[in-house]
């Protein structure tokens, strides 16, 4: 482990700063990386595999924090960010902002989140002083079927084969989520706030180019083979993968997103937009894939869910915060309540932050968590969760004490009986019977594999998804977690769009029987966790990342680090992370002690190193209502508020 390879801000000086300050505005720009390895995604990164290979492409002024009473705009890509400070500064609020910049990101970040996927979105509304949740998470088509991930011989199809083809595609939600939010929210026109991201698209408009993460990712695919032609032409052209420093140019994704700007959404969802992803889902087989059976009835039914987010308040050291996030179908919400229940009772601030103490018990935690995660909870409208048993205080407490202080256990692996504190009977909406519990499916699907196959393992999510965050100057906060599932999702782009669609029904277990089973219309588990925090009542923070599993193991972390440890939201971020959700298999960042590693080693744990874990980006509310905005420096993240921001 060497200190060079450190993805943390930990070493950043004061001296690598340079403070560039307007009115009411401070930008501190950081040269990002200097000195370090690299970081190359959000997921996690074996050490030494990428390593190598890669020159920090980011080692230039980004800003990885900056601070504003005006706004703020809190990103994985600069030009996405500043699409959504010029959304700001001429007048539209956090949503509108938050909208432009998902535009922005389809075109900068094409393999991370797009029109061809879906997330999930949590508004603060200052006005109504309440946070809304959309749910723009894919469904299942009407024709999907349980055993849809299976061969002849009932065996499950390979992940490979299995992500690339047109049954994982879910009906996309990311547009609708648009463009409810900004009917709902919004100041400004949808039509206006498609415009940057049109420009960024167009041959002759903004240049975009090809980043090292951009780069690496399309190298990847091609190289699986996981591109469809008409993605090849865009991301391979003349079969030759663009490289970092390219220019990329869209011109069928300018098209599309002029037809949304001039027509609206309702091409996408039952017009001509329609027709073509539905002939290129069930087609899929031109391209050697199976076809999956979406239609444009399928879009057309699509609509998102306006929630409530969940709710869970922890008491820490130095601050008592409410966590409010995501419901199912994500389980972000569930585990991560679930995980500082356990976690409070240890007062884990009476230890040092990088102490076997506190990592152990992290592992711990997140294994018993995890265990009950993937047991137990689906898509609410098909199958009865039992979270209010997994965060009743007592099974809690009961969970907790099977917890070694000294040693890993087998016994922090297996799921509890959460149903046995959940008030009432336990009953079922799905026509399987999932009783007895389906773990093995659920475990049996997402296994680990180091080696980096496309598995459900923290490993093999490097980089997909992409989280970003905004606030404005009337209070209003927006934590939106995006994706297509794997980077460049099913790699299938539909012709003449310039999009490529997501492979998130691989979310679901390919194993029939479980609560996470494959059902028409259903939504498949997810990890996402956009969240918003609140300290006596009012709006404190946002945060939320990438990064499959890991994402819960992220959010929970950078939770502790403010509400238990008492740091700065910067210093939050930039904390060494750990993983481990199933087996004795754990990951570590590079920044938790040689001497801690091998106590954990020694204490059971099979610790291997890793690069990054997760891309947070975040806004905290200063005392005085400003905003301090940070953007993980481990990929080319950007917080940046508007000018003369008071
Ligand atoms: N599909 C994943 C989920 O919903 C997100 C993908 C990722 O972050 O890697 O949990």
């Amino acid at each position: 482990m060497g200190q060079d390879n450190n993805p943390t801000r930990s070493d950043d000086s004061a001296d690598d700063s340079t403070d560039d300050s307007t009115e009411g505005v401070t930008a501190t720009k950081r040269t990002f990386l200097q000195g370090a390895g690299v970081t190359l995604g959000a997921g996690v990164f074996p050490v030494g595999a990428g390593r190598a290979a890669v020159t920090p492409s980011n080692a230039t002024d980004y800003a990885s924090v900056a601070e504003s009473t005006g706004g703020m705009v809190s990103s994985v890509h600069p030009q996405a960010t500043e699409a959504g400070v010029e959304v700001l500064e001429d007048g539209g609020n956090a949503v509108d902002a938050a909208v432009a910049v998902q535009f922005a990101l389809n075109v900068v970040q094409p393999h991370s989140s797009g029109i061809g996927g879906g997330g999930f979105m949590l508004v603060y509304s200052a006005e109504e002083d309440e946070i809304t949740a959309i749910d723009n998470r894919e469904r299942a088509p009407i024709g999907a079927e349980p055993d849809m991930f299976l061969d002849e011989q009932g065996e499950e199809v390979p992940f490979l084969a299995r992500h690339t083809n047109g049954k994982a595609v879910g009906v996309p939600g990311t547009l609708k989520a648009a463009d409810v939010a900004v009917k709902r929210f919004g100041r400004t026109e949808l039509s206006e706030l498609i415009q940057p991201a049109i420009e960024l698209a167009a041959p002759d408009g903004r240049s975009v180019t090809v980043d090292e993460f951009l780069a690496s990712s399309i190298a990847d695919n091609v190289d699986d083979g996981a591109l469809t032609p008409t993605a090849q032409q865009v991301f391979a052209p003349y079969s030759e993968p663009l490289e970092e420093g390219d220019e990329l140019v869209q011109p069928d994704l300018a098209d599309t997103l002029r037809t949304i700007r001039d027509e609206g959404i309702a091409p996408f969802y039952k017009g001509e937009i329609a027709a073509d992803i539905a002939e290129t889902v069930q087609g899929a087989s031109r391209y050697r894939r199976t076809g999956g059976s979406m239609t444009v009835d399928d879009l057309g039914r699509y609509n998102v869910e306006i929630t409530r987010p969940t709710h869970h308040t922890y008491e820490g050291d130095a601050h008592e915060i409410t966590v409010r996030t995501m419901r199912s179908p994500t389980s972000g919400g569930y585990v991560i309540a679930q995980i500082l229940a356990l976690l409070e009772p240890f007062d884990l601030a009476q230890y040092d932050r990088r102490s076997f103490d506190v990592y152990h018990r992290l592992i711990e935690a997140f294994q018993l968590a995890f265990a009950d995660r993937n047991e137990y909870l689906g898509d609410e409208e098909f199958v009865d969760l039992p979270w209010q048993g997994m965060l009743d205080d007592e099974y809690v407490d009961e969970r907790r004490e099977i917890i070694d202080p000294e040693e890993a256990t087998d016994a922090t692996r297996e799921p509890g009986d959460p149903f046995a504190y959940q008030p009432g009977e336990q009953y079922y909406t799905s026509p399987r019977d999932v009783k007895g519990g389906t773990g093995e499916n659920a475990s049996g699907a997402h296994t680990h594999d180091a080696s980096g196959a496309h598995t459900h393992s923290a490993v093999s999510h490097p980089g997909q998804t992409t989280h970003f965050t905004t606030a404005d100057d009337e209070g209003n906060l927006v934590s939106w977690t995006s994706t297509i599932e794997q980077l460049f999702g099913s790699g299938i782009m539909v012709p003449g769009r310039g999009f490529v669609l997501n492979n998130e029904l691989t979310d679901f277990d390919s194993t029939p029987g479980g609560p996470n089973e494959v059902q028409p219309e259903k939504r498949p588990l997810s990890s996402t966790s956009p969240t918003i925090v609140t300290r006596d009542g009012d709006p404190f923070m946002t945060v939320g990342s990438p990064g499959g599993w890991s994402i819960i193991h992220t959010v929970s972390q950078i939770l502790l680090n403010v509400a238990e440890f008492g740091m700065d939201v910067e210093a939050a971020v930039a904390e060494p992370r750990v993983y481990s959700a199933t087996g004795t298999w754990v990951q570590a960042e590079d920044g938790v002690p040689d001497g801690v590693v091998e106590e954990l080693n020694a204490a059971g744990h099979d610790v291997s190193i890793v690069e990054s874990i997760g891309n947070a980006q975040s806004i905290v509310v200063r005392d005085d209502g400003g905003y301090v905005g940070v953007a993980d420096t481990r990929r080319d993240g950007s917080a940046q508020s508007p000018s003369g921001g008071e």
